[in-house]
């Protein structure tokens, strides 16, 4: 009889100033596989004194940094792009043995990171300003972009890599230097990130790495007075906190925060599309994505249809082993983010909505914090489970009579990230693009976005954009230059005191 042998967790450390260190503190967090339910790994659980002492060694780089024309900076990215795809299969493995999303989601995921490098080096000779007449003659006028200094990166844990990798690459191309603070239940994508910028010669100090807490090292970073970015993904409830601790230092801020996208299919959608869409958009890394389809809005008369084999086939899915070949659906990431989920599967019941299928931890896993696809039918606009978020597998459904009264009941609410529509009326896609208050459209189509597009919230979704050329500038200070250049420099108006 064999038996389980179960290796030990390895041991990670916070990156400061070009030293792996073990932080201030001999606290440690542990990180768990949501597979097996074991510690894989501990990383240090960071300090203030310990953020502190990032922004200082970031602070001090960035000098330097942004003395480097941008194509240098490019090249380290463009090296950093080539290592992740060299690498392609062990980062995939880190990141879902960390976080639990089928490896082949995981693979997407860090091609994902590496473009972030590529598309960002793109503009290494793009970073332009203005140069604009003045209303005085011989004198000239110039807007330009400069670096703002540290940027404070802080992410979630639903894509471990990708949000390290679209906030460092436009962070370093624009010559700003870094410290990342990824979310302690998935730290290990973001220390193999940092492993790599070292590896790639990014001089040291430029992108540093600490580990904790978001109380005690997200704030510290946040409203400490030596960063002038703060950069954050995660849940609108964290986006508000921040906000408060940034006003100490009257920071910039980016904020990507949380979703509930609507999915609208009208009766002459292209079904068979249609319901491939609505799964891959619904249990796509188990629920767990910012743009994930949180409420179908099905047009009356196509609704029984539509949703018996939408059920059929979220049935159909192949809930199993995330490093296995074939899993469709693994494990949510943690315990807690499943109870979360389950006592919104709770709520159905009243005002006669039902479960259709699943709510239920799947017999067939004996460990791991997994949950059965999910479909709630019969669901009013106001429940809970159609205004708040629904981080996980759960599908709340509601039917509508008209293409207009489907955009009224999109967009009441208080997210406004990513939201969906199936038609072939080009009408109803015209009004969908200008009538639905939400920062991203998908017509016909699923994501996930793509980096040119602004990845945007309306409302309680977030500040800023990240990705596209209106994400970039962003990561810069706009400077405007005012320059004589006449052989006799003055006006008659600032010197009138004969
Ligand atoms: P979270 O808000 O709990 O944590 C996100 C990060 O913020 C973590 O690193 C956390 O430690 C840090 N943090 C928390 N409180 C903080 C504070 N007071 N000060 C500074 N930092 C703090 O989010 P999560 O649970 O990791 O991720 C899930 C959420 O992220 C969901 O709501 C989801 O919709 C959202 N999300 C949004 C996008 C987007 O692009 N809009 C993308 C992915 C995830």
């Amino acid at each position: 009889m064999g038996t389980t042998v179960m290796s030990a967790p390895r041991t990670e450390l916070m990156y400061i100033d070009g030293e792996w260190v073990r932080g201030s503190s001999e606290e440690t967090i542990r990180v768990a596989n949501p597979t097996t339910e074991s510690v894989i790994a501990t990383v240090p659980k960071g300090t203030r004194e310990d953020a502190k002492k990032a922004l200082d060694s970031a602070a001090k780089a960035q000098k330097k940094w942004e003395e480097l024309p941008p194509l240098e900076r490019a090249s380290f990215m463009l090296k950093m792009a080539h290592m992740i795809r060299e690498r392609k299969e062990e980062l995939a493995r880190v990141l879902t043995t960390e976080q639990g999303k089928p490896l082949f989601e995981s693979r997407l995921e860090v091609e994902g990171s590496a473009s972030h490098f590529e598309y960002f080096a793109e503009f290494a000779r793009r970073i332009e300003g203005d140069v604009l007449p003045s209303d005085n003659p011989r004198q000239t006028v110039m807007i330009l972009k400069l670096p703002i200094g540290v940027v404070a990166a802080i992410t979630p844990w639903n894509f471990p890599s990708a949000m390290v990798a679209r906030k460092l690459a436009p962070a370093l191309i624009t010559g700003n230097s870094v410290v990342v603070k990824p979310s302690s239940n998935t730290p290990l994508s973001a220390v193999e990130m940092v492993k790599i910028a070292e590896e790639a010669g990014i001089p040291k100090g430029v992108v540093n790495l600490v580990t904790g807490d978001g109380s005690e090292v997200g704030d510290e970073l946040c409203g400490n007075k030596a960063t002038g970015l703060v950069t954050m993904t995660g849940s609108t409830e964290a986006g508000r906190k921040i906000m408060q601790s940034a006003s100490n230092q009257l920071g910039k801020l980016i904020l990507e925060l949380g979703g509930k996208a609507p999915f609208i299919v009208w009766r002459d959608a292209d079904m068979e599309w249609a319901l491939k869409c609505a799964v891959w958009a619904r249990y796509w890394n188990c629920g767990q994505t910012c743009i994930s389809s949180e409420r179908m809005y099905l047009d009356r008369s196509v609704k029984g249809r539509f949703l018996t084999k939408f059920v059929e086939m979220s049935k159909a899915l192949r809930i199993g082993d995330p490093l296995s070949k074939g899993t469709d659906l693994g494990p949510m990431v943690s315990m807690r983010e499943r109870e979360t989920s389950e006592r919104f599967v709770e709520l159905a019941g009243g005002e006669g909505s039902k479960v259709i299928l699943g709510g239920r931890r799947p017999t067939s896993m004996k460990k791991g914090w997994y949950l059965e696809p999910t479909v709630i039918d019969g669901v009013q606009q106001d429940s809970p489970l159609v205004q708040k978020e629904i981080f996980g597998p759960v599908v709340p459904v509601l039917e509508v009579d008209s293409f207009d009264q489907a955009i009224d009941m999109a967009n009441d609410s208080d997210y406004g990230l990513a939201s969906y529509v199936f038609t072939k009326d080009n009408g109803n896609v015209m009004k969908a693009m200008h009538k639905i208050r939400f920062g991203e459209t998908y017509v016909n189509q699923v994501g996930p976005e793509q980096l040119q597009g602004a990845h945007t919230g309306f409302r309680m979704s977030g500040l800023g954009a990240e990705g596209s050329r209106y994400g970039l500038e962003l990561y810069t200070q706009l400077k405007t230059c005012y320059i004589d250049w006449s052989d006799r420099p003055g006006l008659p108006y600032l010197f009138p005191y004969n």
